[in-house]
């Protein structure tokens, strides 16, 4: 399979066998600038670097938003495309059926596949990084929702009367735990937060996986992103106990929260996993 990984600070792509193992990466940081075909051009060059004649489809994990199928993509943090036609213009290179999906899906994918949700048929992947992204699996499926962004928890709301966030709204998850909200909140780079910032931040996560858990009867949440994995056992305590003290349910009792296992090479397996899905 080969699989491609889009983000705002770097474009990756890769091959992945069949027992979701990454043989092949290639990386190249983002171009800044406005150019829309001059990324396109980057991000082929890689793909053409790779011995990929062998696989039979391709598969795609970038920032949203999109449409659906990512025929069409608009990531946030790039702001050289706007409507682009990622999936058109992938299929056009390689020949072969490409499958586009959110970044934040294709990990919670991977994670499922060979990672710290592998077997389970009912859990969120998620990441909090530079903002805050989820995808859902529920009784062993993705879910895709009316137009393809089901799973968006950076906007759950986690306090009623908190900051205003991106999307327009006031206390989503994204606008007080992202590393962008943490950057805003205490002026400061994220990476420096006293005990007390990463205490709340594991806190607030934790709220929002306790909502996701009560209702989707899902016990697990998988963590990536720098911020969670950066501030590790503290912050993931600090979830936990929000957890245990709103999962109160008889089903909803015992649901965990675990630092992710795939590591940097978790996008590109989610990657592969959208093709795998789907073809
Ligand atoms: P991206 O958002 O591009 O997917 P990352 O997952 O690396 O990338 O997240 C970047 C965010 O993580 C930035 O806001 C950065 O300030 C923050 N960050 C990076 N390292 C750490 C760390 N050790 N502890 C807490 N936050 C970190
Ligand atoms: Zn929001």
């Amino acid at each position: 399979m080969l699989a491609i990984d889009i983000g705002g600070t770097k474009m990756s792509a890769g091959i992945v066998g069949p027992d979701g193992t990454l043989t092949e990466r290639r990386d190249a940081p983002t171009p800044a600038g406005t150019d829309a075909d001059a990324l396109f051009d980057t991000l082929a060059a890689l793909v053409l670097d790779l011995p990929f004649a062998g696989a039979s489809a391709c598969g795609v994990g970038c920032g949203g938003p999109m449409d659906r199928g990512g025929e069409h993509v608009s990531p946030l943090n790039i702001p050289a495309w706007r409507n682009f036609p990622l999936r058109a213009r992938l299929a056009a290179l390689t020949g072969m059926p490409v499958f586009v999906d959110n970044d934040a899906k294709a990990l919670a994918l991977g994670e499922g596949w060979t990672g710290a949700a592998a077997g389970c048929r009912n859990y969120i992947g998620m990441v909090v990084s530079t903002g805050v992204g989820g995808g859902i699996v529920c009784d062993g499926r993705l879910l895709d929702g009316e137009t393809g962004n089901a799973g968006h928890i950076g906007h759950v709301i986690v306090e009623p009367d908190g900051h205003i966030c991106g999307c327009g709204a006031r206390g989503c998850l994204e606008a007080e735990a992202s590393g962008l909200a943490i950057r805003r909140i205490t002026g400061a780079d994220p990476k420096d937060a006293t005990p007390e910032m990463i205490e709340r931040t594991g806190t607030l996560v934790g709220r929002a996986v306790a909502s996701v858990a009560n209702l989707l009867d899902l016990h697990l949440a998988v963590v990536a992103g720098s911020v969670a994995l950066g501030y590790g056992d503290p912050f993931f305590a600090a979830a936990q106990r929000e957890i245990d003290a709103r999962c109160r349910l008889e089903f909803s009792q015992g649901t965990r929260i675990v630092p992710a296992k795939l590591g940097r090479d978790a996008p590109l397996i989610g990657a592969a996993r959208v093709a795998l899905i789907r073809v």
